[in-house]
């Protein structure tokens, strides 16, 4: 077995080929309501030079990166759920992305950046509003 490519069930694979497209539901409901609002931003731009890591929603003169984290891949303390099959090599994978946020929250945080997390399951209205806070107590 890949490394990479572990068998998956019918569920798993629909949600693998979801988490692929630019831009997922939740994201793009979120930029709406903060184009609503009428906020301005760059959409999925790595903050950092040097750092690869993708930020959803990126704000560079304020130094505020977004991210919308995936219930299932960000392990949400409401939401998380384990695939069955090839449940060790998900389990490693899921606790690697874990890590991984908060490694990048470390980075960003580091280089003065503000970090902003929502989950996929909260309302673009709630997430807007944690956006918004940001922009408005980053000095
Ligand atoms: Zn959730």
């Amino acid at each position: 077995m890949s490394a990479h490519r572990p068998p998956t069930d019918a569920a798993t694979s629909a949600r693998m080929s979801r988490q692929r497209r630019v831009g997922t539901k939740p994201e793009i409901a979120l930029r709406k309501e903060l184009h609503r609002r009428g906020a301005r931003f760059f959409v999925d731009r790595a903050p950092l030079p040097g750092l690869r890591r993708r930020a959803d929603i990126v704000f560079p003169r304020r130094k505020i990166a977004v991210y919308v984290d995936g219930c299932f891949w960000h392990s949400c303390p409401e939401h998380a759920t384990f695939p069955k099959n090839n449940a060790e090599w998900w389990a490693e994978k899921l606790a690697g992305n874990v890590t991984r946020d908060r490694d990048t929250d470390a980075r960003l945080r580091a280089a003065g950046w503000t970090v902003v997390r929502v989950w996929e399951h909260e309302t673009a209205d709630t997430a807007a509003d944690q956006v918004l806070n940001a922009l408005i107590s980053e000095v």
